[in-house]
């Protein structure tokens, strides 16, 4: 069986089409069958033939004889138009779902499946989202922090990816002072930071660093999450498995003037005799003092003091881009809906158009993006209240009853990471863009997406590979 989903402003000629005839199903996906040149003349054929018996043809899904396949049995997905102002690249996933599922229906007894992704020429989307699936959508004891280092250094042994694991005793001197959480009392849920690098081929002209949020689970901590809210929280670490995904894709793809660099912090949020409580005031690696406003606010503790790191070394790279990936509030999805991530720039990131770029690509791939703004509003509510603190790490009520209850843990991260001092109006600005990715990241129940590697990679990755 082979699926193909063909975007005709991409695949013309694509060299996976020649190969079409040596398949023993075929789906076919596209909105006109005008647009089949090339290779796909030979199922334009059957469809016009068939067209003559069934006006449904074209509108519906439809199984057809075409000889010229091996298996002579063609399923035909149309999108439909793809003219009206709210269309996307989407239609087309949707058809080739649809169209597999008829074809399974069909009671075809497929050989082997291939599925080919004609949309930049073999683009390991399949492998990169089942990594996301693992490590995002297991369950908390499959994958705990040390069994997901154990994943990823399986993962990328033999590969380009560099993969170092400190876990929270390495940590304690590493950050030295530092918000991460303390340690779980068990120790098969002790925290790691699984760091991942790559470096391509030639001179570095881009440096990127991915910091993704790995709540393996979330209980909320001592102001725990109460009223049945808690079911669920073992994906709250799909921002850390999002970072992994984009190291397949660069395995993968090998692109070259790239280096990245990605952190992906695990620990459990749990309750227990050390776990840490609201009104502590816990110094920064920048050196802030913070103020615990809820436990359950874990992802961007979690997430501070690593971005100060990267922020570090940022300093001397190559015309390095931050980004911070998590499934962080609630109020994503409440403000955007469940299919959509989002980006936030800081001033040097939106004057690069990071936001934009990034929504662009993912516009063409899939893999949609809303743009926010941080807004001055969003710094004042994380200001210290009292002379004790610097600044407040959140009120105590859930993001999705909060105004700006997704816009402001972004001011709070650049906040408590020092990354402040690299703003439009200092010396060495940085761009830094946060990502939450809390209502893109898939249902449960239901299986991860993989959001937002496909955006990212096709910003970063897929334009020079395919110049190249
Ligand atoms: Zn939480």
């Amino acid at each position: 069986m082979m699926m193909l989903s063909v975007n005709h402003a991409r695949c013309n000629n694509c060299s996976v089409l020649r190969s079409l005839c040596r398949f023993d199903g075929v789906v076919l996906v596209t909105d006109s069958t005008e647009k089949l040149t090339g290779d796909l003349t030979v199922l334009k054929a059957a469809i016009v033939e068939y067209a003559k018996l069934d006006a449904a043809c074209g509108e519906e899904i439809v199984v057809l004889h075409c000889p010229k396949l091996i298996s002579q049995r063609l399923v035909f997905s149309p999108t439909g138009p793809l003219n009206r102002d709210y269309d996307d690249v989407r239609r087309f996933s949707d058809a080739a779902c649809a169209g597999v599922k008829r074809l399974v229906v069909s009671k075809f007894r497929h050989k082997y499946m291939y599925i080919a992704q004609c949309t930049h020429c073999n683009v390991p989307w399949f492998c990169t989202r089942a990594l996301c699936r693992d490590i995002g959508g297991s369950d908390p004891e499959r994958m705990t922090p040390p069994r997901v280092y154990d994943y990823v250094n399986k993962m990328f042994i033999n590969s380009n990816v560099k993969v170092t694991v400190y876990n929270l005793f390495d940590l304690r001197s590493l950050i030295k002072t530092n918000p991460f959480l303390p340690p779980a009392v068990v120790s098969r849920h002790r925290g790691h930071l699984i760091e991942l690098e790559y470096v391509g081929d030639g001179p570095t002209s881009n440096t990127l660093f991915l910091i993704g949020k790995g709540i393996t689970y979330d209980t909320g901590g001592a102001d725990i999450k109460a009223g049945g809210g808690m079911a669920g929280m073992h994906r709250d670490k799909c921002g850390a498995a999002a970072v992994a995904g984009f190291f397949k894709v660069l395995a993968e793809l090998k692109p070259k003037n790239i280096k990245v660099v990605g952190a992906m912090a695990m620990v459990r949020n749990s309750v227990g005799a050390d776990c840490y409580v609201s009104d502590e005031i816990i110094r920064s690696r920048a050196g802030k003092r913070i103020r615990v406003g809820n436990t359950d606010a874990e992802g961007r503790m979690v997430m501070a003091d690593v971005l100060c790191m990267m922020k570090e070394r940022a300093l001397t790279a190559v015309n390095p881009q931050l980004f911070t990936i998590a499934t962080l509030t609630g109020h994503a999805v409440r403000a955007v809906g469940p299919n959509y991530s989002i980006i936030l720039d800081n001033g040097p990131a939106r004057k690069t158009q990071t936001a934009q770029s990034v929504q662009k690509a993912g516009d063409q791939i899939g893999d949609p993006f809303e743009v926010s703004t941080i807004r001055r509003e969003d710094f004042e509510f994380h200001k210290g209240k009292s002379e004790y603190e610097d600044v407040l790490q959140a009120n105590n009520l859930p993001s999705t009853s909060t105004p700006r209850g997704h816009q402001a843990p972004a001011a709070f991260l650049i906040m408590a990471s020092g990354l402040d001092a690299h703003g439009r109006d200092s010396d060495k600005p940085l761009p830094y863009s946060h990502l939450d990715i809390a209502g893109s990241s898939g249902p449960f129940p239901g299986i991860p997406t993989g959001a937002p590697v496909a955006a990212l990679a096709g910003h970063y990755i897929l334009g020079q590979v395919a110049r190249g």
